[in-house]
């Protein structure tokens, strides 16, 4: 397959998965942390599935699109180790989707992240909650949630907390 090809392929999948992830939260009343905002792609399509929602947003600096910047009120700027928490502790039982998209080249640093995020998360989720991530998340008090029919395995991970 072309690089293009699969970019593309990548790419659609990465929005199927959002996609499902907006309908599978529609009947809870939570807030959307997203994990990593990148050059915004991702955090312009949930606010524009899901204009209804309040999202929160991650990342250690700001490199997007100057229309793809949350306003400050709902950015945590800075390392999600030190960010992440205080969201936990302000957001607690309010979060309905978190959408994890922090996956970097370096493999030993992106389990080190998944780790930390999987053991920090749990007391924001409310029940019914949606984590959809780019790198395997093992969340305490979840479990596993198909992917949308034709999204490969391992490409993106659902989980749902109990
Ligand atoms: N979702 C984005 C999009 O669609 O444009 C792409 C996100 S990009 C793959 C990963 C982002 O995670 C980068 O912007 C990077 O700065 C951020 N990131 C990685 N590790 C981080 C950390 N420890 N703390 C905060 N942000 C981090």
């Amino acid at each position: 397959m072309s690089r293009l090809n699969s970019v593309i392929r990548r790419l659609q999948a990465q929005r199927d998965c959002l996609n499902a992830a907006a309908d599978m939260i529609k009947d809870y009343d939570g807030i959307v942390l997203e994990v990593g905002l990148g050059n915004g792609r991702t955090f312009d399509h949930l606010r524009e599935i899901m204009p209804d929602r309040e999202i929160f947003v991650f990342d250690r600096q700001i490199a997007a699109h100057p229309k793809c910047i949350p306003d400050d009120d709902h950015l945590f700027l800075g390392d999600i180790f030190e960010t992440l928490p205080m969201a936990v502790e302000r957001f607690k039982g309010k979060v309905a989707l978190v959408h994890s998209d922090v996956g970097t080249g370096d493999e030993a640093l992106n389990a080190r992240i998944a780790t930390f995020i999987g053991q920090t998360l749990p007391p924001a989720l409310m029940k019914g909650a949606i984590v959809a991530s780019d790198q395997k998340i093992d969340v305490p008090g979840t479990i596993a949630e198909p992917l949308p029919e034709g999204v490969p395995q391992d490409r993106y991970f659902f989980r749902r907390y109990q």
